[in-house]
């Protein structure tokens, strides 16, 4: 295709916007890519729309390639199947909450893992039917606190996200690391510079989420690594909590620490529940036996988390006291410490709290922390997954430690530094929070139920704009690679003459019908306007066709190295294709 700037509804600016801080949001905006419609909401203009639609092209070739199928759900979505989640609540502001004409409760979906789980539901119900991957290229909606730098922190934003269904942890696992594969080759295809943490403290075993971070000194994220092993976590996933031992309520207290070698939660109900532990629970039995709090370093205060159910889902306090629950479990909150073997699943947030070293305190007898994550379907939260017993025997205490730059790597390879990067890619097991939310079984060869264990994996498709053009610029504009640039070869014509004109029509012509998506600027604009407005629109090659074409050559420039080469006009199309 041959796109005449002439016509092109495209007008460069020559002034930073006065809201834009980062490099990629100030050129978006002054190469016209987007324009910025509300806080964090932006038009895309057809420059970079066609970013946008080149990076969906890698993404679903990928996608496609691991076996994943397209699918779109809406955006506006019921309340109820969040409800049943928790997720209408556990959201938080973060969730765009609307209603239609007849008062009912809708959402904009901020990611889907509901709707996934129920549309498999719907149509799939024998083992036969797994694995199973789908995906979809979508709007999301999330009012965000701070949306930030354009494209990078938006309230409205376009994701890929997917979700795999097993029939068990294996397949789980081979799932995920399908899609760990397709993210590294997509990555790569865009030509990014990235590195893969660990996104829980499950960094120091096996790990249950990854988050791809491009690298950036804007990123939001912090994450340290060491340069010797490769190893890699964010700083946020890893921090652990500060020990002051303070009795609470005449009980001495615990400190949980997480362990490399913990089993995963679903091998823990099992095994709290094998018939072998000697002990059946009973909700009756065991519901008085935990009691999580959080407090700031050194405040007297105590915030009540949650209080634990063993095999049964999470208690919120918030929802406890709105009386969301019956009224054997609100009793609860005078739980006492005469704790046996329990199991807790627990929010542990907000963020701050954390961010500030959070303190868990728990039965003295907690012998170790399982996970925590900072997850898809839960962003401003961390899950902390909690085991006591007398029964239970653990790997073994393993201290707790915040991992600092200087630190040394936990796997002692040498030292930590740290580094700043933007989340663009998160693959994460779920495992069977939502197929245990809405009973997704599939029927196995013996007839019986067999519950499906789910990953999720986002990808921001467009915040990629944002991190490609963070790390692909310099002072005169943005230098896209070939992958995601809007065109390959922006001709300029750099004379008034009409041979000149007419010498760059004909290449435009044949450079066309070689294939070659082709930006003819044909404006009447001086040579000045152009070459700068070329360097700031980023296309990877410059094709100069002004008055040495009377000699019979061109100029070829590319963009990324400024390297300039003077080629015959006769052999131009064959340099270019
Ligand atoms: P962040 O930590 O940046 O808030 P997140 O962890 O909340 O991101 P996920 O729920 O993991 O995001 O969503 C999957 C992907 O969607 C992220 O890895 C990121 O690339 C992208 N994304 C998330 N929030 C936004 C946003 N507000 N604007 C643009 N892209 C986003
Ligand atoms: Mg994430
Ligand atoms: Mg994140
Ligand atoms: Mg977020």
């Amino acid at each position: 295709m041959i796109t005449r700037m002439s016509s092109l509804f495209l007008r460069t600016l020559r002034e930073d916007p006065a809201d834009a801080e980062l490099p990629s949001h100030k050129l978006l905006v002054r190469a016209g890519y987007i324009r910025r419609v509300a806080p964090g909401g932006y038009a895309w203009l057809p420059l970079g729309i066609r970013v946008l639609r080149n990076i969906e092209k890698v993404v679903r070739a990928e996608m496609n390639r691991i076996g994943g199928q397209e699918i779109q759900f809406p955006a506006l979505l019921p309340r109820e199947p969040y409800e049943a989640s928790g997720r209408w609540t556990e959201y938080g502001p973060a969730l765009f909450r609307i209603k239609d004409r007849k008062n009912a409760d809708f959402l904009l979906g901020p990611t889907h893992e509901e709707l996934f789980t129920l549309t498999v539901k719907g149509e799939y119900s024998s083992y036969k039917d797994f694995p199973v991957i789908l995906y979809q290229v979508q709007t999301k909606y999330r009012d965000e606190e701070r949306p930030r730098a354009g494209l990078l922190r938006g309230r409205e934003f376009v994701m890929k996200d997917s979700y795999s269904f097993d029939l068990d942890d294996a397949g789980l696992d081979n799932s995920y690391q399908a899609h760990r594969g397709a993210y590294i080759k997509l990555f790569d295809r865009l030509g990014l510079k990235y590195v893969i943490v660990s996104a829980m403290s499950g960094a120091m075993g096996g790990s249950k989420s990854e988050e791809f971070l491009a690298e950036s000194q804007y990123g939001e994220d912090t994450f340290v690594r060491c340069l010797e092993s490769g190893f890699a976590a964010n700083v946020e996933a890893v921090r652990t909590p500060a020990p002051p031992a303070i009795p609470i309520d005449g009980q001495p207290e615990a400190q949980v620490h997480y362990t490399p070698n913990t089993p995963t939660i679903e091998t823990l109900v099992d095994y709290l529940n094998a018939e072998d532990l000697g002990r059946t629970f009973t909700a009756a039995d065991t519901l008085k036996n935990v009691l999580v709090k959080t407090r700031e370093p050194n405040a007297k205060e105590w915030t009540l988390l949650g209080i634990g159910v063993p095999g049964d889902r999470e208690v919120d306090v918030k929802r406890l006291e709105a009386g969301m629950y019956p009224a054997e479990v609100a009793l609860l909150e005078e739980a006492d410490f005469a704790a046996n073997a329990f199991l807790v699943k627990g929010y542990i947030g907000p963020k701050s709290l954390q961010d500030n070293g959070v303190r868990y305190l728990v039965d003295p007898r907690v012998v170790s922390g399982t996970r925590w994550a900072t997850g898809a379907d839960k962003p401003d939260h961390h899950v902390v997954d909690l085991v006591c017993g007398r029964d239970f025997t653990p790997d073994g205490t393993i201290e707790a430690a915040e991992v600092r730059e200087g630190d040394a790597s936990p796997d002692g390879a040498g030292e930590l530094v740290a580094a700043r990067g933007i989340e663009i890619g998160h693959i994460f097991q779920l495992g069977r929070k939502y197929a245990d939310t809405f009973e997704l079984d599939a029927l196995g060869p013996d007839g019986k139920p067999v519950r499906i264990t789910m990953g999720s994996y986002g990808v921001g498709v467009s915040r990629l704009v944002a991190a490609i053009a963070e790390q692909h610029h310099d002072d005169l504009g943005l230098v896209w690679p070939r992958e995601v640039a809007p065109a390959d070869v922006h001709i300029v014509i750099a004379g008034k003459d009409e041979s000149v004109r007419e010498g760059a029509e004909r290449l435009a012509a044949e450079l066309d019908a070689a294939g070659v998506e082709v930006l003819l600027d044909d404006r009447t604009s001086t040579p000045g306007v152009k070459f700068a407005d070329a360097e700031l629109v980023g296309i990877p090659t410059i094709l100069v066709v002004g008055r040495s074409l009377a000699n019979g050559v061109v100029e070829i420039k590319d963009r990324a190295s400024g390297e300039r080469t003077e080629v015959a006009v006769d052999a131009a199309v064959s340099t270019l294709v």
